[in-house]
């Protein structure tokens, strides 16, 4: 085995980010830990400081500054604070792979930095995508920068096409296992409360994504993530409902032959795949049984129920910068569902009416999508106040 691969970690604290961790400490010969970074929780990120040791951490929210400094610099860490840090400490000459595990709109800036910085991206943080994924993919191609995907359906896609050199996709279909709520109505929904929609049954995962899940734009966010990590069309992606989640997603070439990637649902398989790529690394994870799972099944996603994924495939046909607008107004609409300020079926009405009010651009530059972010987020602010 050659050097072991220098890893940053944003967003360390999080559910990828720690599982990250869990992957690195299995394989000690293969990665070490370079960065490490983290929103608000000063003392897991002191913690996990201790224990892997890394050269740098960053704590952006600067209150907390002092508390990580005083522990950490007797043991010749660096620390740095404020949102800029992390567009510099990616740049660091030790890293070789940056791991986008921070939520939201929070990660685009960083991944830019990463990408110029000519950084392997192991992206987790889809909103980047969703937001400029034009921008985003056309900068690692001229970087000629790998993005590998994390999320575990853009990695099964990603490990179907393994082998498959220049052969054309003819189609996707990214696996949804329908989230809490599969089956249930509109009476029902506008009912549920913040605790139902935070059981997952299938995954462990942080605070949005879960939500997301719920409403389904988790799967909204993930075909147009998908689009720009696979250069396709809006016509080559289709979702299919899989509740047992086995199925983490399937690639149709030209000739009709599917190849699918299955396992039982684990984020550290795609992480550490990400990684390792391109090897593969021995694990202990717990491994499949096919008579747990005596049938797989599949239906159609019910987009009139879950209005997201239906308003998510309609921006990502548009494009320009409706997705960023999408993501923005999802972002405020999943914060204000989860401090109870408006219900689980007023989440879409938040969006469509982001959709509806902000003004289109063609082709935006980063700054066009700084501002629509920035527009979003006010008017969808306003807007939920005045439910
Ligand atoms: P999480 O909420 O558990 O963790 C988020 C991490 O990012 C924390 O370390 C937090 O400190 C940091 N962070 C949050 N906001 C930040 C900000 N504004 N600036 C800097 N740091 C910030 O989230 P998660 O579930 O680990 O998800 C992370 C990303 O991975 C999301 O984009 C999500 O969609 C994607 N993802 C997650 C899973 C999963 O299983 N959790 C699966 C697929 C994709
Ligand atoms: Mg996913």
């Amino acid at each position: 085995m050659g050097k072991q691969k220098g890893i940053a970690i944003l967003g360390a604290t999080g559910s990828i980010g720690t599982q990250a961790l869990e992957v690195i400490e299995a394989h000690p010969d293969a990665f070490l830990v370079e960065v490490l970074t983290a929103n608000n929780n000063a003392d897991l990120l002191i913690e996990q400081a201790l224990k892997f040791k890394p050269n740098v951490v960053v704590i952006s929210n600067e209150v907390l500054y002092q508390k990580v400094f005083d522990v950490l610099d007797a043991e010749d860490i660096k620390v740095y604070a404020g949102h800029d840090a992390l567009n510099q400490v990616v740049e660091m000459d030790t890293i070789d792979i940056v791991l986008t595990a921070l939520v939201g709109f929070a990660g685009l800036k960083s991944t830019i930095s990463a990408i110029d910085a000519g950084k392997t991206i192991a992206l987790a943080n889809k909103e980047t995508l969703v937001v400029a994924g034009d921008i985003i993919a056309a900068l690692a191609k001229e970087k000629r920068v790998a993005i590998l995907p994390v999320d575990s359906e853009h990695s099964a896609i990603f490990q179907c096409l393994v082998g498959e050199n220049a052969n054309p996709i003819e189609k996707i279909y990214l696996t949804a296992s329908g989230g809490p709520f599969r089956g249930k109505d509109i009476d029902f929904l506008s009912k549920v409360t913040k605790e139902q929609a935070l059981k997952h049954p299938n995954w462990d995962m942080g605070a949005k994504i879960t939500i997301d899940s719920a409403t389904l734009m988790n799967k909204g966010l993930e075909m147009i993530e998908a689009k720009w990590l696979f250069d396709l069309s809006a016509k080559q992606i289709d979702v299919i409902v899989h509740p047992q989640s086995i199925i983490h997603s399937i690639v149709q070439f030209e000739d009709g032959s599917m190849k699918a990637q299955m396992g039982l649902p684990d984020m550290k398989l795609p992480i550490q795949y990400a990684f390792s790529f391109p090897n593969r690394l021995a694990s202990d994870f717990p491994r499949f049984n096919f008579l747990d799972y005596p049938s797989f099944t599949f239906e159609k996603p019910d987009i009139e129920t879950f209005r997201n994924l239906k308003l998510a495939f309609e921006a990502m046909e548009v494009g320009g910068n409706v997705p960023c607008v999408l993501n923005a107004a999802n972002e405020i609409a999943v914060e204000a569902f989860l401090q109870d300020k408006i219900k689980f079926m007023e989440m879409p009405n938040v969006v469509e009416n982001c959709l509806n009010k902000i003004n289109f651009v063609a082709k935006p530059s980063l700054n066009d999508y700084v501002e629509t972010d920035n527009e979003t987020r006010i008017f969808a602010k306003e807007f939920v106040k005045s439910i």
